[in-house]
């Protein structure tokens, strides 16, 4: 039975204070999810620290949107995956759709970051999707197997106990377009055929395939009462805890 996993991604959103407020809200009204579901929420860099200290002794954890796959050293402007080891930070969003699509990420950039982030015993979100173009020209199954072999690359079954996919199609993100359950349900099913061919039955059956993509409060229940889908990772909607949790609450009631 594989538990299931909402998480926030606040993107370059909030304040320290809004953020903080946020987190709070959060824990404080989703105490239904605790011991049933994992919650986590992944706000901006400078905030991992505040955000996490909101949050500590709850059941809600907090992870990074991003990282590098450099040991610490002279790489201006990054931030290394031991620093957010050093926090206590034991999650990292990788290969997201804007960090392939506006900040030029290839499946190369993305595996060297996995590799990096289990190295140091982090919990990987590796993101994969396909663009609209590629829907329409029946590229879907491609792209996703493309994106696995490159983003998994080197990566051995015991790494694969601590990774999570998310399957967050581009032309659903941030767009309010959201795949069918039945789509999101296929591409899954994709992802877990590829995890048994190139892993085994078990590392697929165990590992846990969000959906990303314009989830809200009104879609998530029949998103996550398909049998391949086991949770979301939610963008716009998880910036107010209003819209937020009831996506968590989704999460529990699937559960049952
Ligand atoms: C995301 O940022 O991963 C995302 C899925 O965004 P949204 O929920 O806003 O589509």
């Amino acid at each position: 039975m594989r538990r299931y996993l909402v998480a926030g991604n606040w993107k370059m959103n909030t304040t320290r204070e809004t953020g903080v407020a946020l987190a709070k809200a959060v824990a404080e009204g989703s105490t239904s999810a605790n011991g049933k579901i994992d919650v986590l929420i992944c706000p901006p860099f400078p905030y991992l620290i505040p955000v996490s200290d909101a949050v500590r002794g709850s059941h809600v954890q907090v992870g990074a949107q991003n990282a590098c796959a450099e040991a610490p050293g002279a790489f201006t402007g990054e931030v290394a995956m031991d620093m957010l080891l050093d926090l206590g930070c034991p999650w990292v969003v990788l290969g997201h759709s804007e960090r392939r699509h506006v900040f030029g990420e290839s499946d190369e950039t993305i595996n060297r970051k996995v590799l990096a982030a289990l190295e140091k015993g982090l919990q990987p979100i590796l993101c994969v999707g396909e663009l609209l173009e590629e829907r329409q020209e029946n590229q879907t199954e491609q792209v996703l197997d493309r994106q696995m072999a490159g983003g998994l690359a080197g990566v051995s079954t015991e790494q694969m106990s601590r990774v999570v996919i998310a399957y967050e199609p581009v032309w659903a993100i941030g767009t309010g377009l959201t795949a069918s359950p039945e789509q999101a349900n296929s591409a899954h099913a994709h992802l877990r055929k590829w995890l048994e061919s190139h892993y085994n039955p078990e590392v697929a059956n165990a590992l846990r395939i969000l959906y990303g993509g314009s989830v809200k409060a009104n879609n998530a229940a029949s998103l996550l009462a398909q049998p391949h889908v086991d949770g979301a990772l939610v963008g716009g909607a998880s910036l107010k805890a209003g819209d937020f949790l009831p996506i968590i609450e989704a999460g529990v009631q699937a559960t049952k």
